[in-house]
């Protein structure tokens, strides 16, 4: 099952009227937030590609950010197999490497391996790696599936992870 995760405070980790890239994983942060919410995760009628819960916590820290004067875009993709940021491609990563050194920080939304991914396509930047959560267990839970097409997340409990010891924060490469 998913990674868990809680919220780390992104807004004072980037400069005011800087510009940041916003990196989400779709997988285990988007469990996460449906989990929190007590929404699907995904709402097959509405869009197969998109969660809900996790579109508007982007949202919510893209208006968070914009109310600091920070230029914000999201960098995401349709494909399934471009969801792991812990299973990107080559050439996602290169298209990320492109992309890093437009931006003053790169926010990452996932877990130690996503931000090493981001961490090495920023390198040779001045891009900042921010991280946006922190790791708290492992999620076990009935993954459901009902009509009209919502797949959820039911009696999740959050397994702490053994010798776990991870404290979050962000890195400057
Ligand atoms: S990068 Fe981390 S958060 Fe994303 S799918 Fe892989 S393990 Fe989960």
């Amino acid at each position: 099952m998913p990674i868990h995760f809680t919220d780390l405070d992104v807004l004072s980790q980037v400069d005011e009227g800087s510009s940041a890239l916003i990196v989400p994983c779709a997988m285990c942060p988007a469990a996460t937030l449906a989990v929190r919410e007590n929404k699907p995760f995904l709402q097959l009628f509405r869009s197969l590609f998109k969660s809900p819960p996790l579109e508007r916590y982007i949202a919510a820290l893209r208006s968070q950010l914009a109310d600091k004067g920070v230029r914000t875009q999201v960098f995401k993709s349709r494909l399934y197999h471009q969801w792991f940021l812990c299973m990107w491609t080559a050439s996602r990563r290169k298209k990320l490497h492109q992309y890093a050194g437009r931006y003053d920080a790169l926010v990452v939304l996932g877990c130690d391996s996503a931000t090493e991914t981001l961490r090495e396509a920023a390198e040779g930047s001045n891009c900042k790696v921010i991280e946006g959560m922190k790791v708290s267990g492992i999620m076990n839970a009935q993954l459901t599936v009902r009509l009209p097409a919502n797949v959820s997340f039911e009696s999740c409990k959050i397994i702490p992870i053994s010798g776990h010891t991870h404290e979050g924060g962000s890195m400057n490469h």
